[in-house]
């Protein structure tokens, strides 16, 4: 019985000291601890047809060397796994990870581009409430009470005479209440109003507003102004056309077309064969509204201008959707 338990305890050290990976291992652990046909199995399961007064020693003697092969066999498996965990961290000829570059929304990009052409002429950038009064969105803008005009902007109305501002406009107002011209800003901000989703209508989208207000402002300035906008945003060689309108808080007013920049004014589908697109509209500051904020009218001139960010920015990159935007695939807002 000794021989045999030193036989195998010599086997067993032998080939454990050749195992050089898992599999090799697991066979080795196999041969000698399996339960079913390991040689230390065996041995144990012999002990029964020993003399009585054999077995228990050939019993502690077996035990002994079953342990001594497991733990022969643990102190080889952590080294194994120690090697290829370092083989692993090593490993020169892995493929690299690309890290994924994050980018801003078309959107902000856009707002950003508005902001720096108008900071660029000496506006300066402001900000005001989302939820507005009644009396600065559509009051202290020349629309009164049952004004037609209010119902262009089909408001979110909240509690007690607030509402989700419908334009950037009222800002204008906050502004001229607290300062006295000179005055150029420019008004960044969502908005909101009542409008069924489809390709060309969000209930929530972004304005950039813009007022100057100073003496001796003139109708050349705004034009002069808002040439250099397109120009800059679109290309030198675009085409403008300006064209009469009506706001009721400007007189005269006017809106600024740009030649179609799908078709080059053939006509399309984009410029609903027009060959023009609208880009903004804007006009000189009704006397009434410098009335409101307590400017004298006699003395004072000024100008304002607003565009709706969603539209300049899906006319500059041909993105015929408003709702792409708003999805946050990143097929889409990979391509700006
Ligand atoms: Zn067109």
């Amino acid at each position: 019985m000794e021989r045999i338990v030193k036989k195998i305890r010599q086997e067993a050290k032998e080939k454990i000291e050749r195992i050089k990976n898992k599999e090799e291992l697991e066979k080795v652990r196999i041969e000698f601890l399996g339960r079913k046909r390991g040689k230390i199995t065996e041995l144990l399961k012999n002990i029964t047809t020993l003399p009585l007064q054999e077995r228990p020693f050939a019993g502690r003697l077996a035990n002994e060397i079953k342990r001594e092969i497991q733990q022969l066999l643990d102190k080889k498996r952590k080294e194994i796994s120690s090697e290829e965990e370092v083989e692993e961290r090593v490993d020169v000829t892995f493929p690299g990870r690309k890290p994924r570059i994050g980018k801003l929304h078309p959107l902000t990009q856009t707002t950003e581009k508005i902001k720096r052409i108008f900071v660029s002429m000496g506006f300066r950038v402001v900000r005001g409430p989302e939820i507005e009064t009644e009396y600065y969105n559509f009051e202290a803008l020349n629309m009164p009470r049952y004004h037609p005009a209010r119902n262009e902007y089909d408001s979110f109305y909240l509690n007690k005479g607030y509402l989700l501002r419908s334009h950037t406009s009222p800002v204008q107002i906050r502004v001229m209440e607290k300062e006295s011209p000179p005055i150029r800003i420019i008004v960044p901000g969502r908005v909101y109003r009542r409008d069924a989703i489809d390709a060309s209508h969000f209930p929530m989208f972004h304005q950039v507003e813009g007022l100057a207000v100073d003496e001796k402002v003139t109708f050349s300035d705004l034009k002069g102004v808002l040439s250099s906008f397109a120009y800059q945003m679109f290309g030198k060689t675009t085409r403008l056309r300006f064209r009469p309108s009506f706001f009721p808080f400007t007189e005269p007013s006017l809106d600024l077309d740009i030649q179609c920049v799908i078709c080059q004014g053939k006509g399309c589908k984009t410029c609903g064969r027009k060959g023009w697109l609208e880009i903004l509209g804007a006009g000189m500051v009704d006397p009434e509204v410098f009335k409101k904020v307590g400017y004298e009218p006699e003395k004072y001139q000024g100008f304002a201008f607003g565009m709706g960010v969603e539209r300049i920015c899906m006319l500059k990159y041909g993105v015929d959707d408003i709702r792409l935007f708003f999805q946050n695939d990143l097929r889409f807002l990979n391509q700006f």
